[in-house]
């Protein structure tokens, strides 16, 4: 097979692990710079350009699009998905998984555990917005932030009160959740890809610090999770359309809850907690996945 990676940075560690992977398996793989692709938008001969050239057939593409890139890199896939390319993560999933209320929402749908999350526009109902979230201590996250950035604890009633006030007069999107106090500052990452949890590690916050995000300092080790985690992980991949994701949950006293899905898992702390080779896996599930495109028709999504 012939496989693309949509990625702005070939020496990144979880790029490098996919074109290793697939070469490894006896696969061709190429680096494609998202921010460098256009596309030519016509019924007959949909296409993408690439530094002056029709960019060529793939077999599949495994998108890499980070967050600041998200509405460029979704119009690329989304032309790929036109034309009729396997993709292993579709636009709409990772458009649906970038913002975290619409995520939540959709997550509560399916019935998951989630914590208890407020989300207003008026600063005249800041304070209800905090009784309904059981009041202070109190998270506060900016809809769109990435690696733990834009996510504030507030420890009291008052404290919440102002930073709230401070975001929407900012006219940032914020939401309101309940603390999850009893997870310690400690989250588990399920790497799910297809039907499975494939690796799972739990992330422990730094000394002081309640977000256990490995960029803000957070450690990873190997963690075994229950059998309500796992239907968890896999229940809340599957409710975003996502084959391959890193699903993050908190161990609470009425069960799991889930902070995030995320669309595009970092492979190197997943990889080197536990030793596992999870570009290989990913690579193994488009060899069984990914249905050459002259063979089957596109089924374009919106
Ligand atoms: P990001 O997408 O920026 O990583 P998250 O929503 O995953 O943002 O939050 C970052 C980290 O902060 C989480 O991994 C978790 O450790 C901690 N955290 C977030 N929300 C809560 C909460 N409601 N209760 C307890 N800890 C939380």
């Amino acid at each position: 097979m012939h496989i693309a990676l949509l990625s702005r940075n070939r020496n990144l560690y979880s790029t490098r692990r996919l074109v290793e992977a697939a070469e490894q398996r006896g696969h061709t793989a190429r680096v494609v710079d998202t921010l460098r692709c256009y596309m030519s938008i016509t019924s007959h001969h949909p296409s993408i350009h690439y530094k002056g050239e029709e960019i060529e057939h793939f077999d599949a593409v495994i998108p890499r699009i980070g967050a600041s890139v998200t509405f460029y890199g979704c119009a690329l896939l989304r032309q790929f998905e036109m034309m009729g390319t396997y993709v292993i993560n579709d636009n709409v999933s990772i458009t649906r998984s970038r913002d975290k209320l619409r995520s939540l929402q959709l997550l509560s749908r399916k019935g998951l555990g989630l914590p208890i999350t407020g989300f207003a526009h008026s600063p005249d109902d800041i304070p209800d917005l905090i009784t309904m979230v059981k009041g202070a201590p109190l998270v506060i996250k900016l809809l769109e932030g990435t690696q733990g950035i834009g996510v504030v604890l507030a420890e009291t009633n008052q404290a919440a009160e102002s930073v709230i006030q401070a975001f929407m007069g900012m006219k940032a999107n914020i939401m309101v959740q309940e603390y999850i106090k009893e997870a310690r500052g400690a989250d588990i990452r399920c790497f799910v890809i297809g039907d499975k949890v494939v690796a799972s590690m739990k992330r422990q916050a730094a000394d002081g610090e309640f977000r256990s995000n490995l960029h803000r300092g957070g450690t990873a080790s190997v963690i075994r999770i229950t059998p309500e985690e796992r239907s968890t992980a896999i229940r809340a991949a599957k409710a975003m359309g996502l084959r391959v994701a890193g699903v993050d949950l908190l161990r609470s006293n009425h069960g799991p809850v889930i902070m995030e899905v995320n669309s595009s898992p970092g492979l190197q702390g997943i990889e080197s907690a536990t030793g596992l080779d999870i570009a290989g896996m990913i690579i193994e599930h488009i060899e069984k996945n990914a249905v050459p495109a002259r063979k089957a028709p596109p089924k374009p999504k919106g």
